[in-house]
């Protein structure tokens, strides 16, 4: 199996190599921005990628400059210098946390995994995509992510901060403090690699094999007479347009881009908007768009229109269009149709209509999902065997449905017919 692809483990593509530039918690400086966007220019084709677990994905790196890209890297602290743990860096953060009402700021919690995970002896056993959540418990639901370990700030009747543990998606009957749980959670890692020694080392994987009373008994060294506490309801909430911080007068806005996918002169665009507006921050999100938080509510206007000018959507599109697209067959051997010039045609479609409805509507140039693997309102999938496009109603890429074939003349008039 290929490995995930990482900073030192470069995926093939079509187009050339590919670097995912793990980010934990998300938030880049406008000097970071500036850094990767010329690294991106400099060592590949100048295109970057958001992807679904707050990432970016450097695209066609040349292999002859691989060596030198990596060094960019580190000289401007972006990664490790341990290639076993660049590929653990897999630490989601709700990107409103310390903007929003929220139990629980994780932010310091970031910092404190990513050194401890620096130094768990077992870390070359677990798997590139061994992934950790940290939920505030504000309005974003970030727990929903997949994820091998995910903690949920909750607050007792008595008022004290307590997470609760998830594994694998399951809310657990384990709780820890803020305090413990960074401690915690690398002593369970230790037990459970050293039980079980797997390579590559997922609680999805084991759970296949195990049932989860079996794993937490590994974890505690005691038995478990109950195991899940409940299963979670909500979802993942992406913010669309803008929302009011809990900082007087400051907002935090969604920029989202109808590709997906950044020039590396939009990144630099970005980063001067962040450092001209903002607090000289940007996060990344898991919903494959960028947040600027702390701007004054008098500069609002200013983002959009220059956030426009950059190829972003404007404020009435943001609130009224969701599109997420894979790579696409430019750049994946798996793709079955192009999907980012798609992407284009349709926003453009949905301004000329003067967006009637909300609408979200997911590009998926095979059945892996890579921009998601949840049902949307309206999925457009081609798989690298079928010779047009389907579109199905309410559907996952993963659906065994047989969807409406579609001549890709008539996507659009389809889809305007629709909504
Ligand atoms: S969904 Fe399929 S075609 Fe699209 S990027 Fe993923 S593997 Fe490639």
């Amino acid at each position: 199996m290929a490995e995930c692809p990482g900073i030192y483990t470069l995926s093939e593509m079509k187009d050339g190599l590919l670097a995912r530039l793990r980010v934990p918690g998300g938030r880049l400086s406008g000097k970071d921005l500036q850094m990767i966007a010329t690294a991106s220019n400099k060592y590949g084709n100048g295109t970057l990628d958001l992807t679904n677990r707050a990432n970016l994905q450097i695209r066609a790196i040349k292999q002859a400059s691989a060596q030198q890209f990596i060094d960019q890297l580190i000289k401007a602290q972006l990664i490790t210098t341990d290639p076993v743990h660049d590929r653990l860096r897999n630490i989601t953060l709700d990107p409103l946390t310390g903007v929003v009402d929220e139990i629980y700021d994780c932010s310091d919690l970031v910092n404190e995994l990513d050194h401890a995970l620096s130094n768990l002896s077992c870390r070359a056993q677990l798997s590139p995509k061994f992934s950790i959540v940290l939920d505030g418990g504000g309005p974003s639901h970030i727990s929903q992510l997949p994820h091998d370990f995910a903690f949920i700030a909750k607050q007792t009747s008595e008022g004290a901060i307590t997470f609760n543990v998830s594994i694998n998606n399951q809310s657990t009957v384990l709780n820890v403090s803020p305090q413990q749980l960074v401690g915690k959670l690398m002593g369970w890692i230790e037990k459970l690699c050293a039980f079980y020694k797997t390579e590559n080392m997922r609680i999805k994987s084991l759970a296949r094999d195990h049932d989860l009373k079996t794993i937490l008994q590994v974890m505690e060294d005691k038995p478990f007479e109950q195991d899940i506490l409940y299963t979670p309801k909500s979802t993942l909430t992406a913010l669309k347009g803008l929302c009011d911080q809990i900082q007087q007068n400051k907002v935090a806005i969604n920029l989202s881009h109808p590709t997906g996918r950044l020039f590396h002169f939009q990144l630099i665009g970005l980063a001067e908007l962040a450092q001209d507006f903002g607090q000289d921050e940007i996060r990344l999100t898991p919903w494959q768009s960028v947040i600027m938080p702390h701007i004054d509510q008098d500069h609002i206007a200013d983002i959009w229109e220059k956030g426009e000018a950059l190829g972003f959507l404007t404020q009435e599109a943001e609130q009224n269009l969701t599109i997420l697209s894979c790579t696409g067959s430019q750049g994946c051997i798996h793709g079955g149709f192009e999907t980012k010039m798609k992407a284009l045609k349709i926003r453009d479609a949905f301004i000329d209509m003067g967006f009637p409805k909300p609408v979200t509507i997911h590009l998926s140039a095979c059945e892996k999902g890579c921009a998601t693997r949840a049902k949307t309102p309206y999925l457009v999938m081609q798989r690298r065997d079928e010779d047009e496009m389907r579109l199905y109603i309410n559907e996952a890429p993963s659906t065994k449905a047989a969807g409406k074939p579609v001549p890709e003349e008539q996507l659009i008039p389809e889809l305007k017919k629709l909504i």
